[in-house]
């Protein structure tokens, strides 16, 4: 509850017209998850600001508003009338502000403060503290993991007068938050669970992040009490340095060195286990939950302990701990497909908490069961990332008989576990979650016993793993209750941690999607090789190559060596065709990397069967015929000379002649008269190797333009590049109805400035303003594919709106003009490419303004533009 007189006292703000309520129920600062009678925080983040929601918050009940001086001399007359129909606190700072409250009414309501902080387990031992205590004692804890300088805070505006305890999570993930929030908070009593590595991108050492963690013992109060994980070297460490100073705090060590591991009880109902007797009684005292996993013996411990200091009693606090549950997200069992049994752990994931899943998994499998783990990425680990999907591998051998993997970084960990035993087929890896979910299913539709199988489904909060769960679930309409991140607010959030505030951000589902309805088209018998060359036309050769040969591709086709070999690094093992020139030098290598040639001359033929033979290897060869393209392949009216062709590759040792194919000039077109005249050439060459029993198995011609408009030219593969992405091979043939695009650009306001009139914008003073015009500086420019001549983009899109481009596109940089779209700001989403609300700008209508093609718009978007999923 917050009283209006003390939030007044503490931040200094003052009261805009009059006071219509002096109580709250609580701080909010998310308006889409206000509850009625809350105050709505306007706060100012890196991706918005909490100011421009103030009317809505009003709207969905707020009675109150915490809002910044300065924002408030931008607001209409009517505008200001409507924040006087409630109670408004205008202060600088809002931020501050609510640091200031948090620390005056911890000061004026007393209650004994519990932190809890720490590598992982955080949540629940705060969790589990806090339950056991609330059944003595008036009891406050922060809300879910509302654990940082914005967080506690926020939580804080429910403490009522009459709390005893507040046990509050203390984050830390940047050097010097720590310290803050001890400083802001000011504990008594601090519990350390461990030091595992955690978000190392921001620590560097685990020298230092121990050094972080130090920071809780030595803020404590020379009557404080601090808790000491006794097997825990690094905490062990940190406690003999301090008490080589003169500190009167007292350290009580957990005692988790005398617990017998071989006599604990994991199981599916919880987890039991004795610790020794204490001053009250001397016969060992067992300890039960309905906690699920080992490392919580650490979290049930620290909660007797803590408790029973308290004044708990025994029995008392026994009790209470054996109703302690898993939390949403962390390690909870839930019912799977197939009677399987999921072990949602989705929550987030730090080496830690991955290793303790995988052994929890391993130690609740029921037997005749088989274990499969599900592992999205894990973030943040910096330089340690390597070393941390090395053990998880490893550990994965053992611990799984099925490992799928979803996103790039994670081909590391199939590797160590490989390694470490685990066959190549029991390891899967996906790029999006419906795949990483539609393997699983067909693993539980087909091996184990019936209600005996387990899954563990992990990964970092951003990878959103909890998505894959709820596929899962045998009845996913609970995900609403049983998983995280089911508010409103999490299912519109994107998470990004790109490392530039330009990015493309690719729809992976929509492309599984675009090649199942390319399966419709082509019907089961006929093959799909999926063109991915130029980098899957910008949209990401590695994991659009996962996503479709998960959905129906068997062959992927790329220009060059140096693209199948990305590929194979990656750990792709489908048959790969280059479409283009290989030079002799590099035949070899191809050979080695097991890709298939294009051949149209007698010479390559026999160079790649030397390189095959001193390799002792074969090369599968795929014949090119030129049937009116002018590109690479022999002429069709040269019919005795592809003949010889395919005679002579068929003799030579190292070669398989698999395939032949030619590729048309106008499939696009909606008059097909020169498709068919192609096509008639083809099939003439098709004849005659039919008739000397030479026809090889897999004849092919189509692009996507014939796959969808020429179904005459499907023969047994066709070859679709551009409809897979979602987009129109022509004007004249467009994807049908249920294709998705993929790819959206996007950038971020870098700045906005009100610029006079008669002013220069950008190189060359092309462009002179007419009036005073608020212009924004967009961080995109031509050398990320953003053109600049002779045409540029025209206008992008702006809080669902057109803003024209102004002045020259410069290398990294152009400017836009945003005079008609009110509340424009820095960090605003600018969309370049895709959908904006109800207005959508697309690759073809782009191409249009550039006078090209869709295909050269999305495969311009140069490398250094980041792609997301
Ligand atoms: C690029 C390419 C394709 C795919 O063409 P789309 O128009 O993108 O479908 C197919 N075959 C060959 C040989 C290609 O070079």
């Amino acid at each position: 509850m917050i009283q209006l007189a003390y939030l007044l006292a503490a931040t200094q703000g003052s009261i805009l017209g009059e006071e219509r309520q002096t109580r709250f129920q609580g701080f909010s600062h998310d308006a889409r998850q206000l509850l009625p009678d809350e105050m709505f925080v306007a706060v100012r983040g890196e991706r918005g600001d909490g100011h421009d929601y103030i009317f809505d918050a009003i709207e969905r009940g707020a009675t109150g508003l915490l809002i910044e001086e300065q924002r408030l001399r931008e607001l209409s007359a009517d505008k200001l009338e409507r924040l006087n129909q409630i109670t408004t606190v205008v202060v600088d700072d809002t931020r501050q502000a609510l640091q200031a409250y948090a620390h005056d009414i911890l000061q004026r309501w007393q209650p004994t403060i519990i932190a809890v902080a720490g590598g992982v387990g955080k949540t629940s031992t705060k969790e589990a503290i806090a339950s056991i205590l609330a059944r003595n004692y008036a009891t406050f804890r922060s809300w879910k993991n509302y654990n940082d300088l914005l967080g506690i805070p926020l939580s804080l505006g429910r403490l009522e007068p009459h709390h005893e305890y507040a046990v509050l999570e203390l984050g830390c993930d940047h050097p010097g938050e720590l310290q803050d929030l001890c400083n802001l908070i000011k504990p008594q009593i601090g519990v350390l669970t461990n030091i595992t590595p955690v978000q190392l991108q921001y620590f560097g050492t685990q020298a230092r992040l121990a050094e972080e963690f130090g920071e809780l013992l030595y803020s404590l109060p020379p009557d404080g009490v601090f808790w000491l994980n006794d097997t825990d070297e690094r905490i062990l460490t940190l406690v003999e340095d301090y008490q080589r100073g003169e500190h009167t705090t007292r350290i009580q060590p957990l005692g988790l060195a005398t617990i017998d591991a071989g006599k604990v009880h994991v199981g599916w109902e919880g987890l039991a286990f004795n610790i020794p007797g204490d001053e009250e009684a001397d016969t060992p005292i067992t300890l039960a939950s309905r906690l699920i996993g080992r490392h919580h013996v650490a979290t049930m411990l620290i909660a007797y302990r803590v408790a029973r200091d308290c004044g708990m009693s025994r029995e008392e606090v026994i009790e209470a701990i054996e109703h302690l549950e898993p939390l949403q997200g962390r390690l909870l069992p839930l019912a799977g497909i197939y009677e399987s049994r999921l072990l949602d752990d989705t929550h987030n994931a730090s080496p830690a908490s991955a290793l303790a899943g995988l052994h929890t998994l391993n130690e609740l499998l029921p037997e005749g069961g088989k274990r499969i783990a599900i592992l999205g990425e894990m973030l943040n680990l910096g330089i340690y990332q390597d070393e941390a999907y090395q053990h998880v591998g490893k550990l994965a051998a053992q611990c799984t008989d099925y490992l799928i993997l979803r996103g790039e970084s994670t081909a590391m960990i199939a590797e160590a576990a490989r390694r470490a035993g685990m066959k190549s087929e029991q390891i899967e890896l996906v790029s999006t979650h419906e795949d990483a979910a539609q393997i699983a299913r067909q693993i539980l539709g087909r091996e184990g016993e019936a209600g005996r199988n387990v899954v563990l489904i992990k990964g970092s909060e951003a990878t959103r793993m909890e998505r894959v769960s709820e596929r899962l679930m045998a009845k996913p309409e609970e995900a609403q209750e049983l998983l995280i991140r089911q508010t409103l607010g999490w299912k519109q959030i994107i998470v990004l941690q790109t490392e530039r505030p330009t990015w493309v951000e690719i729809d992976l589902s929509a492309i599984g999607n675009n090649v199942r309805r390319i399966r419709e088209i082509v019907g089961p018998q006929v093959r799909i090789l999926i063109s991915l060359k130029a980098d899957a036309y910008g949209h990401g050769a590695m994991k659009v190559a996962r996503t479709v040969l998960h959905n129906g591709a068997s062959m992927l086709g790329v220009a060059t060596l140096s693209e199948a070999e990305s590929l194979r690094d990656a750990g792709i093992d489908a048959p790969i065709l280059i479409f283009g020139y290989i030079p002799y030098w590099q035949m070899r290598e191809a050979v080695q990397l097991g890709v298939t040639l294009t051949l149209y001359s007698n010479e390559s033929a026999q160079a790649l069967s030397r390189a095959a033979q001193a390799l002792r290897k074969s090369v599968h060869v795929h014949i090119k015929v030129d049937t009116g393209m002018g590109r690479l392949g022999i002429r069709s009216e040269r019919q005795e000379e592809i003949l010889a062709l395919v005679r002579e590759a068929r003799n030579l040792e190292g070669l398989v002649v698999e395939g032949i194919y030619t590729h048309f000039a106008s499939a696009d077109a909606s008059d097909k008269t020169y498709a068919r005249t192609q096509l008639t050439r083809f099939q003439q060459i098709l004849e005659a190797l039919e008739r000397e029993g030479l026809r090889p198995k897999v004849v092919h011609a189509a692009n996507s333009a014939a796959t969808l408009s020429l179904p005459e030219a499907h023969f047994d593969m066709v070859r679709p590049g551009i409809a897979i992405y979602g987009l129109d091979p022509s004007e004249e043939v467009r994807v049908p109805e249920g294709f998705r695009p993929a790819l959206s650009f996007k950038t971020q306001i870098a700045q906005v400035k009100l610029v006079p009139a008669g002013e220069c914008i950008s190189y060359g003073c092309t462009y002179i303003t007419k009036q005073a015009t608020r212009v924004a500086v967009l961080p995109v420019g031509y050398a990320d594919g953003f053109r600049r001549a002779p045409r540029n983009w025209e206008t992008v899109l702006v809080h669902g709106q057109e803003a024209p481009i102004i002045g020259r596109v410069c290398m990294d940089q152009c400017m836009i003009d945003v005079s008609a779209i009110p509340q424009v700001r820095m960090g605003d989403e600018v969309v370049l490419i895709g959908k904006q609300g109800e207005v959508q700008l697309t690759a073809e209508e782009v191409a249009r303004r550039l006078g090209t093609i869709n295909y050269e718009v999305v495969a311009e978007i140069l490398a250094r533009v980041p792609r997301v999923d």
